[in-house]
């Protein structure tokens, strides 16, 4: 069965198709720039060699993903020849609330509860319904599978997930830790399962996903038992320009001081803080890393500042879990960084976590980078959210089909 995968932002649209006879990529593409002047489909076919970029104006994403057809069924750039070829649609979805605990196949019900969800991720979920309603109308015979960020944090046990607010705001307004990136947290505890070939149910686990947005998780016998983002995705780690932690106080001080309105704050924490707030420079660790070359001051404190924080986390998730058996590294940062992995793990030998600083100067590539006889593994493991989600979408709709009803 061929599967499509979509993730759809506010203004642009992921999209990967997959064989899952083989779990093997064929096609790729972006759409950006979807409802603005300029958009623009940039789309690869696995082998092939080139892109084919073409720009074309989309003025939604019902006509995004009518682009998108077309190109996939293009006898050259394509991957299918007639819709039927393909078995099913899997949706990235942000938020499901503490509704699912695991990928869903959609129908009504599904859809009113992701509209419900629109007030926990106002950013997220709106453009996420836009992609399923848009697939539906342009597919009325395909399933369409949703597979949530938020389900695999579902498992999270109550005083991990509650905030000491007055119980009643968990009661009327649902306020509590959900946690995201669930699905790039399972992919590699799972294929850290694999490397080590041990048993998922029999480890422990602490994986750090470190990109632009980044959290870390503790999975204790393959179920996710603490996280460190929140009841939005602000909340734990600092990030490129989040500021993650703080006294709430905070807030209606810069407020006051500043003379600003609440959301600004908001905004403020959201896309103005993090490593890009305390260096100046930028959101991106390269840029920073470049910058610590050149001896600013600012750029190194923002990575320290970075790297505490994950220790912070790694240390308390030690203390949950009474132990760790495996530290994983992924994302954009966590899988590219050598430096700051090393600042990472530095020091942390006494808890039995020994990086090898030969086997971390690696990038992008599956790699167990502890030293030989390091009580605890570090690995660095690729993340690989799409393929997840298509081997969600294909166990379900697989599922579906023998149930009696009857799929392209
Ligand atoms: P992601 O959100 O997972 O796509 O991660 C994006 C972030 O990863 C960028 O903003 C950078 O901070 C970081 N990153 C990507 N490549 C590198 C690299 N080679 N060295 C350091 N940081 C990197």
């Amino acid at each position: 069965m061929k599967v499509l995968v979509i993730n759809c932002g506010s203004s642009s649209l992921k999209y990967q198709v997959l064989n899952m006879e083989n779990d093997s990529l064929l096609v790729k593409g972006l759409i950006e720039r979807i409802g603005a002047n300029g958009s623009v489909i940039t789309h690869e076919k696995i082998g092939l060699g080139d892109k084919y970029v073409l720009e074309k104006p989309l003025a939604n994403h019902r006509e995004a993903i009518q682009l998108m057809i077309e190109t996939l069924l293009d006898p050259w750039h394509g991957a299918i020849s007639a819709m039927e070829d393909l078995g099913a649609v899997g949706h990235r979805v942000v938020h499901a609330g503490e509704k699912y605990a695991a990928s869903v196949l959609i129908n009504d019900d599904v859809m009113t509860v992701l509209e419900e969800c629109v007030e926990l991720a106002p950013l997220h979920n709106p453009p996420n319904i836009l992609g399923i309603k848009a697939c539906k109308e342009l597919m009325p015979n395909t399933p369409m599978i949703a597979v949530f960020d938020t389900a695999f944090h579902q498992t999270m046990p109550a005083e991990a997930y509650t905030y000491a607010l007055p119980y009643e705001y968990y009661e009327k307004y649902k306020i509590r830790r959900y946690g995201f990136h669930g699905t790039s947290h399972k992919y590699v505890a799972e294929r850290a399962a694999d490397i080590l070939g041990v048993n998922l149910l029999d480890l422990k686990i602490i994986t750090c996903h470190l990109g632009n947005g980044a959290s870390v998780t503790a999975i204790k016998r393959g179920k996710c038992i603490d996280t460190s983002m929140g009841f939005t995705p602000l909340e734990g780690l600092v990030m490129g320009t989040r500021s993650g932690d703080l006294d709430p106080s905070i807030v209606s001080y810069i407020r006051d001081k500043e003379g600003i309105h609440l959301h600004d704050v908001i905004d403020v924490l959201n896309k103005k803080s993090g490593v890009l707030g305390i260096s100046g420079i930028s959101s991106d660790f390269r840029d920073i890393e470049a910058a610590v070359e050149e001896g600013n001051e600012r750029a190194a404190l923002a990575i320290k500042v970075f790297a505490h924080k994950v220790r912070f986390y790694i240390g308390a998730y030690i203390a949950e879990m009474n132990g760790v058996d495996a530290i994983v590294f992924t994302a954009g940062l966590g899988e590219n960084s050598s430096k700051l992995r090393s600042v990472i793990c530095a020091e942390l030998g006494n808890l039995g976590i020994k990086l090898d600083l030969v086997k971390n100067n690696v990038r992008g590539k599956e790699s167990i980078i502890s030293r030989d006889g390091s009580k605890v593994a570090i690995l660095l493991i690729p993340t690989n959210e799409e393929l997840m989600i298509a081997r969600d979408t294909y166990r379900i709709a697989k599922k579906y089909i023998e149930n009696g009803i009857k799929i392209s």
